[in-house]
């Protein structure tokens, strides 16, 4: 049986006649398993160049290579030649795996007693496989190009000599089976990639290739939760080469120290670009002392009712920064619930700068601040001060939130760490980042799970903004825990007119969420009413995020947020044509045709995938696109 790992993959192009799909060895070997995996016909060659040179020239649509095994890993046989096309220019991706199981048997002439054979043909790598069965046996380990290819060599010659390969390889070959299962390791299995041309597939598996000649280099690897390295002996060009499956190109780039790392990615799916990969079970934390906050996991994701955020889930918490009323407090609920907003904030305890400032209408404003949440459908989220705070807050509030001044106050983060409730943990405006993960182990390690990192702005020398939203210290943070982050354009502000700006750098950055105090009356709001945007500026921040209004907005306001859709869509189709038009001069300049069906068929994927369920829609959009192109060609011809 075979494993598919990436299941949904197309057997073949639209339309077109069966893939044809390249193996190394002959007809039996496991790569033609692998070939045949997803509906291709196989085609086999007799090394892995020969492969690789017949997907370049077109004989073959897709090439199946060995790239791990559970006993050996790495195969390098597969995995040089593979990285030499790469360097010399060949334009790959990767577009599924499949692993096939490993059943070795030792098969041999019919007749011949196994205390007879010394010698034993395979592939290198399948021998390397059973290096200490084949040697307790006193039989020695002979090397050919493949399994299946020395079923055949030893089935046309006449001495005793056996095959290491498949029974099916053996079987075809008329050979007998001696010894079955003589690999050294019960759960044998092979994994291989399936390459294309760049130009005719998307990518859908992250593989990467890294050149560096320092092995220290490739140490902060270790980092890449989940990541399978596949290290390379390497020559005396480059003495150190991986192959990095499962990381994308850009977190490989960003880990790499810069000197000497080269990154040559065979792309990476870019539905999941933003996604986290999946952790390596049972490695240590990222940080030894953090066992929760850095620990080697999934991304965590919170959820609370609409509120959902990490993973890939974006949030936008919005609302005044002080319940000032109940009327103010739902009227601005309900404003930033019609634009989009997945949770509600407003501030109940207030911590001030000067004594005698507001300070906030406490537990009674809780009561308004959540009548405004249950009529609007959003939860809502506040601030606590103090360890007495926690329960009565806790009672009612859906998300509780620790201030910047109170993020090293560990009473109080091991009080809402056992109140039962998400917290929302503002990172000190003079705390680092490993401050700040302390913070969530103090508040994880009492026991709350669901803690989200909130990046609210740091005091610098800078007196223009209130803080400096350090968008840099929120990336750091990113490879180190599994928590989701987010951030808070406001407070780093401190001015209406920068909000939107910083807003967008963070989302752009991959913040999984932004909280932004919003107030209809900034001139007479009791706190932070320099930085609060009114509705309307929310409203065009939220259209610029991409976020889905509902019908509660005016007519006449959902409009305006259609309207800025066409533009966008109606600019990027502008865009595409131009890069056509980049693409056909380059093809016409190096004498390649300019239409290509496979490449049209792996558009037409694309538009399938981002339109599920809308074929036709999806069609007919592909079929104006190319239209448009082919005319533009001819009028440049
Ligand atoms: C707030 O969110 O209103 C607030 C006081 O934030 P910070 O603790 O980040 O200053
Ligand atoms: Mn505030």
């Amino acid at each position: 049986m075979v494993l598919r790992e990436i299941a949904d993959r197309e057997a073949a192009e639209a339309g077109s006649a069966t893939l044809r799909v390249g193996y190394q060895g002959e007809p039996g070997a496991y790569g033609e398993v692998a070939a045949a995996a997803h509906g291709g016909a196989p085609h086999g060659f007799a090394s892995f160049e020969k492969v690789l040179e017949a997907l370049r020239d077109g004989g073959i649509d897709e090439a199946v290579l060995p790239m791990e095994n559970a006993v050996v890993g790495a195969i390098t046989e597969a995995l040089e030649p593979l990285a030499q096309a790469v360097v010399d220019g060949l334009e790959l991706v990767a577009v599924g795996l499949t692993s096939v199981p490993v059943r070795l048997s030792l098969a041999a002439r019919p007749g011949t007693p196994l205390v007879e054979v010394k010698r034993a043909w395979s592939h290198p790598a399948a021998l390397r496989q059973c290096t200490h069965r084949l040697a307790s046996m006193g039989i020695e380990r002979v090397v050919c190009y493949d399994t299946a290819g020395a079923a055949q060599i030893v089935a046309q010659d006449s001495s005793t000599d056996a095959a290491v390969c498949s029974r099916r390889a053996a079987e075809r070959y008329g050979l007998e089976v001696l010894l079955e299962d003589v690999s050294d390791k019960e759960q044998n299995g092979t994994r291989f990639v399936h390459l294309r041309m760049a130009d005719h597939a998307r990518a859908q598996v992250p593989l990467a290739f890294l050149r560096t000649s320092s092995m220290t280099a490739t140490g902060r690897l270790d980092v890449l939760t989940g990541a399978t390295l596949l290290p390379l002996a390497g020559n005396a060009e480059f003495p150190v080469r991986m192959w990095v499956l499962g990381a994308d190109a850009a977190r490989l780039q960003a880990l790499a120290p810069v000197r000497d790392v080269q990154v040559i990615s065979l792309g990476q799916p870019a539905a999941h670009a933003a996604k986290m990969v999946p952790p390596k079970q049972g490695t240590e934390p990222v940080v030894k002392s953090l066992p929760f906050a850095t620990a080697r996991r999934p991304p965590t994701v919170v959820e609370v009712g609409p509120l959902r955020i990490g993973a890939g889930a974006r949030a936008m918490i919005a609302g005044p920064c002080s319940v000032e009323s109940p009327e103010q407090v739902m009227r601005i609920a309900r404003e930033v619930a019609a634009c989009g907003a997945t949770a509600l904030r407003g501030g109940i305890f207030k911590p001030r700068t000067n004594p005698y400032a507001f300070q906030g209408h406490g537990l009674d404003a809780l009561e308004w601040l959540v009548a405004a949440g249950k009529e609007t459908g959003l939860p809502v989220v506040t601030e606590v001060m103090a360890v007495d705070q926690v329960q009565p807050v806790a009672a009612k509030a859906d998300v509780l939130q620790i201030g910047a001044r109170n993020m090293q106050n560990f009473d109080l983060l091991r009080a809402v760490g056992r109140a039962g409730r998400p917290v929302l943990l503002k990172r000190g405006a003079g705390a680092t980042v490993d401050e700040w993960l302390g913070a969530a182990e103090y508040v994880m390690a009492s026991g709350e799970a669901r803690v989200i990192l909130c990046e609210r702005g740091i005091r610098t020398f800078e007196t223009s903004t209130r803080n400096t939203l350090d968008v840099g210290g929120m990336l750091a943070a990113r490879p180190l825990t599994h928590l989701p982050i987010m951030a808070d354009p406001s407070h780093a502000a401190g001015r209406a007119d920068l909000v939107e700006g910083l807003a967008r750098a963070a989302w752009a950055a991959g913040a999984d969420g932004l909280i932004v105090e919003v107030h209809d009356d900034p001139a007479r709001a009791l706190s932070d009413g320099e930085q609060a945007l009114v509705p309307a500026r929310f409203q065009e921040l939220s259209r610029a995020l991409a976020l889905h209004p509902d019908a509660r907005l005016p007519l006449a306001q959902l409009r305006a947020w259609v309207d800025a859709i066409d533009h966008d869509l109606a600019e990027l189709v502008q865009r595409r044509l131009e890069v056509a038009r980049v693409i056909g001069d380059s093809k016409r300049k190096t004498g390649r045709a300019v239409l290509d069906p496979r490449r049209e068929a792996a558009v037409r994927r694309t538009y399938l995938e981002a339109l599920p369920g809308s074929r036709e829609l999806a069609d007919r959009l592909v079929d104006l696109l190319i239209q448009a192109a082919r005319a533009q060609q001819s009028i440049e011809d």
